[in-house]
């Protein structure tokens, strides 16, 4: 059957499957065929592929002899779809007709598909992408942003700049999702002015469906033709409404689909609707009390806060609530104040605001943190939920997130795992005896790797330097100068995330003249490549961004500080992969987990990181390195200043001395042992396969009603 269908129709199938995304393979096909396009594109494949008839393509794979690893990654794909031998298959039978409904307002694919903002949404991307590989049956809800989050471009003053794009589905891997009825499916929401449409469409990662919601049709008003046109934007009216589309439209959408799903796991409180809404099927369909439908919703609930600071959770007012939750409440017999009552610590409390996490928690039986760290702060932070309870017998857990392998690891690492470890490694990726054949990896080898991809960063920052500097006209010597930025042979740190002020991406400043003396080394030079965006309201945010841009003007840095714009996917896989040493230096306990530093692990990079989220768990005295001594402090100004000496002092004290540590070819040895031991320890643990059996075992079979449900036995 496949042998009859032409070269441009498989790749068009494959291009239609975010699976494509993470096998190296793959994407070098789409890149060969036309490597400036595939850049300029955003490795968009469906959009490269527009550009190609049948006849031109077959032309164009016939110079290259690509059809024997088209036909290849083509039989790959059927193989996997049509696996019935998974983890899953054999682990997560409960799930096989009631899948969990994993809802997330953001959801991080790939950079061609700008639906997410930060790590929230890469979490669930490849939360997706290792459900897919284990077969775990799941799908995902979100809401499709027509204008994505922005495109940053920072202007002469250093301050960011916001540009918005208008997403056209048919320019992406997506068709509209279609009911049991065979017709698109399209749901709707009653508010009390008026009702909200939406039209639900279609992605596929690799054996997962996600769905997304989009508001954008004639049936609605001005208003909310624009509800999901962006990602976090507008006040708390516009939150709320794309809230109710997300959690109960979401789950509207599903049943449209003739999906009834086992779990509703909560990424985050925003979708924490779906849970009114199972509770109205139930009353509805199942004919339960209220009670009951309440006590069964939250047995299959499963909720995952990740926000460690009480001005991080949404909150509503009242007015909001009755206006938008009122009819639903209607439906389920609640009067406004036992509605406004499940989003309250205490139901009794009026000078209380209704919020999402405390609803979430309220319509699920289980609920996790991200990381050990975070599970301690989220039991203390919502110890008042449960009174008579003491602190450790809060019931938040905590399981700690992971990346997906093979969307994070560089295709020329990918080549020395597969030939120390096992066969079927990346089959396996949560077991640590896995991975310990690193270890025979031969340093020289992994440190040319390493190298080589350190310089295709080096040459991807000064290409996208240049390509802004050409746009605030710079002149040809100004352009030349920026394209020779950079030394190879430089320890070279990275630190790239959202510039959430917590995160001190400007950290150095408070001990700037040690810092200074740092990167003024002439024999061991160092340098500094920073990206990130601040959310389009956070002008503290925009303030710590500035401030790294006056450091990339600073002469006496001798342009070893560097910024790239426009922080995304892509810019993260270039840096994580090439950089020697990834920064992370939020202030403790903050950063619930963090993601980026496990994408670093898996490259051979190393970590120089606060001990807070999952580093205070990874770290082990030899495969990194931490700054601080996992204190806190009250005062914010003096821990900032500690832990700005204690980073500089760690950089002179281990770092530097132990990278510049070379034997006779050049080689550090120690460095390169740290390497090692950082896979070795870390990958194992780190990772998304890992994470999504946690769920499955802790959390979705029991709530799908499976065997480890069983209440242990009475003695
Ligand atoms: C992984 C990732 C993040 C998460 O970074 P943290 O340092 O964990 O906050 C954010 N943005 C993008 C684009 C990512 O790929």
């Amino acid at each position: 059957m496949s042998e009859q269908l032409t070269l441009h129709e498989k790749l068009s199938h494959l291009a239609r499957n975010y699976w494509w995304s993470w096998q190296p393979d793959a994407a070098a096909i789409f890149r060969s065929i036309d490597p400036a396009r595939w850049s300029e594109l955003d490795h968009n494949p469906v959009l490269l592929l527009r550009e190609y008839t049948p006849d031109k393509l077959e032309d164009r794979a016939h110079q290259l002899s690509l059809h024997s690893s088209v036909n290849r990654m083509y039989r790959k794909w059927q193989e996997y779809m049509q696996s019935d031998d998974t983890w899953g298959d054999t682990q997560a039978t409960v799930l096989g007709h009631r899948p969990t409904a994993y809802f997330s307002a953001e959801f991080g694919l790939h950079e061609s598909l700008p639906v997410y903002s930060g790590g929230l949404g890469v979490l669930a991307g490849d939360h997706l992408k290792s459900a897919s590989d284990l077969g775990v049956p799941l799908v995902g809800v979100g809401l499709f942003y027509d204008e994505g989050y922005f495109f940053q471009k920072v202007d002469e003053t250093g301050w960011q700049q916001e540009d918005y794009i208008h997403a056209k589905t048919t320019d992406l891997p997506m068709r509209p999702a279609v009911g049991t009825d065979g017709k698109p499916v399209k749901v709707s929401v009653q508010t009390r002015t008026g009702t909200i449409y939406a039209t639900v469409w279609r992605i596929d990662v690799g054996r997962v469906r996600l769905f997304l919601l989009n508001t954008d049709i004639p049936d609605n008003g001005e208003e909310d033709r624009t509800l999901t046109a962006r990602l976090y934007s507008g006040g708390t009216r516009t939150r709320i409404r794309q809230e109710i589309v997300l959690g109960v439209g979401g789950l509207r959408a599903l049943t449209a689909l003739g999906i009834r799903p086992g779990v509703i796991h909560m990424n985050e409180g925003h979708s924490a609707f779906a849970g009114l809404e199972m509770v109205r099927m139930k009353m509805q369909e199942d004919g339960l009390p209220f009670d009951q439908a309440l006590r069964e919703t939250a047995m299959m609930g499963c909720f995952t806060t990740h926000t460690p600071v009480p001005a991080g959770h949404d909150r509503f007012d009242s007015d909001l609530i009755n206006e938008h939750i009122g009819p639903l409440a209607e439906q389920l017999g609640l009067d406004h104040r036992g509605l406004l009552g499940l989003g309250r610590v205490d139901p009794h409390n009026d000078g209380e605001s209704f919020c999402m996490t405390v609803l979430a928690f309220k319509l699920s039986r289980r609920a996790n943190a991200v990381s050990s760290l975070h599970g301690v702060v989220s039991r203390r932070m919502w110890a008042p939920l449960w009174p008579w309870r003491a602190e450790e017998e809060i019931p938040i857990g905590h399981v700690t997130n992971g990346v997906h392998v093979p969307s994070w690891m560089a295709a020329q690492m990918r080549v020395l795992y597969d030939r120390v470890l096992p066969l079927d490694w990346y089959l396996r990726t949560g077991e640590p005896e896995v991975w310990a054949g690193f270890e025979n990896v031969t340093p020289g080898e992994l440190w040319e790797t390493h190298q080589a991809l350190k310089n295709r960063l080096i040459l991807f920052v000064r290409q996208r330097m240049m390509r802004s500097a050409r746009r605030y006209g710079a002149d040809n010597a100004e352009i030349d100068r920026i394209g020779s930025m950079l030394d190879p042979n430089a320890l070279t740190i990275g630190f790239a995330r959202r510039f959430a002020p917590y995160k001190r991406a400007d950290l150095v400043m408070r001990d700037l003249e040690n810092f200074r003396r740092v990167l003024g080394d002439e024999n061991r030079p160092v340098q500094v490549i920073y990206a990130g965006k601040a959310h389009p309201r956070d002008d503290l945010g925009k303030e710590v961004m500035r401030n790294i841009i006056r450091l990339t003007g600073d002469t006496s840095l001798l342009g070893r500080v560097v910024f790239v714009e426009n922080y995304d996917i892509n810019v993260c896989r270039h840096l994580i992969q090439g950089v020697d040493v990834w920064l992370n230096n939020p202030r403790r306990p903050l950063e619930a987990s963090g993601t980026s530093g496990q994408k670093v692990v898996l490259n051979g990079g190393l970590n120089l990181s606060v001990l807070d989220g999952w580093w205070a768990e990874g770290y082990d005295g030899k495969n990194g390195f931490a700054i601080g001594g996992g204190q806190t402090h009250v005062d914010y100004a003096v821990q900032d200043q500690r832990d700005a000496q204690d980073l500089v002092r760690v950089l002179n004290e281990e770092v530097i001395p132990i990278y510049f540590d070379r034997d006779r070819d050049d080689i550090p040895q120690k460095w390169v042992k740290m390497m090692k031991r950082a896979v070795r320890t870390l990958g194992w643990r780190f990772n998304a396969d890992r994470m999504v059996m946690d769920y499955v075992k802790s959390s979705y079979i029991p709530a799908a009603g499976g065997l480890s449900c069983a209440m242990p036995p009475a003695v």
